[in-house]
C-alpha cells in the first residue's frame, strides 16, 4: 500500500468506517484493507513512526517503539540534530533592564544577570 492510501485508510477507520466501505472509497481490495487492519490494530494507532508516520505494530508488554525501522530512526535523528541545536538557545528580554540575552530555550531565567535579579525588587 502507498503512504497516502494508508493515511486515508487510517482516517476513514477513525471515522468508524467499515473495511468494506474503506475498500470502496479508496478503490483497493477488501483483502488489502482487512489485512492492513489486522496487522495494525486501532489500539496501536498512536504509535507511529516519528519519521515516516507509518503506524508501528507494538507487541503488547514491550517497550514502545518510536520508529518503524533503524533506517527511519537514523534519518530522523540526522535531520533533527541540527534543528535541536538551533532551538537550544533563545533570546530573552530582561524583565528588569530590558536588555536582550541568550539562554537555553528551556531556561526560565527572567533577568540578564544576577545583578538585575537582585535589583528587581528595588
Ligand atoms: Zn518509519
Ligand atoms: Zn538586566
Amino acid at each position: 500500500m502507498k503512504k497516502h492510501e494508508i493515511e486515508r485508510l487510517d482516517m476513514l477507520r477513525k471515522q468508524g468506517k467499515k473495511a468494506s466501505e474503506i475498500a470502496k472509497t479508496l478503490q483497493i481490495s477488501l483483502n488489502t484493507v482487512r489485512s492492513y487492519m489486522r496487522r495494525h490494530p486501532i489500539e496501536n494507532d498512536n504509535h507511529r513512526c516519528k519519521n515516516c508516520d507509518r503506524p508501528i505494530y507494538q507487541p503488547s508488554g514491550r517497550k514502545p517503539k518510536f520508529f518503524c525501522s533503524d533506517k527511519c530512526r537514523m534519518t530522523w535523528w540526522n535531520s533533527h540534530r541540527e534543528a535541536v541545536n538551533k532551538k537550544a538557545y533563545r533570546t530573552f528580554v530582561c524583565e528588569y533592564c530590558g536588555k536582550e540575552f541568550k539562554a537555553y530555550a528551556t531556561d526560565t531565567r527572567k533577568y540578564c544577570s544576577r545583578g538585575c535579579y537582585f535589583k528587581r525588587g528595588a
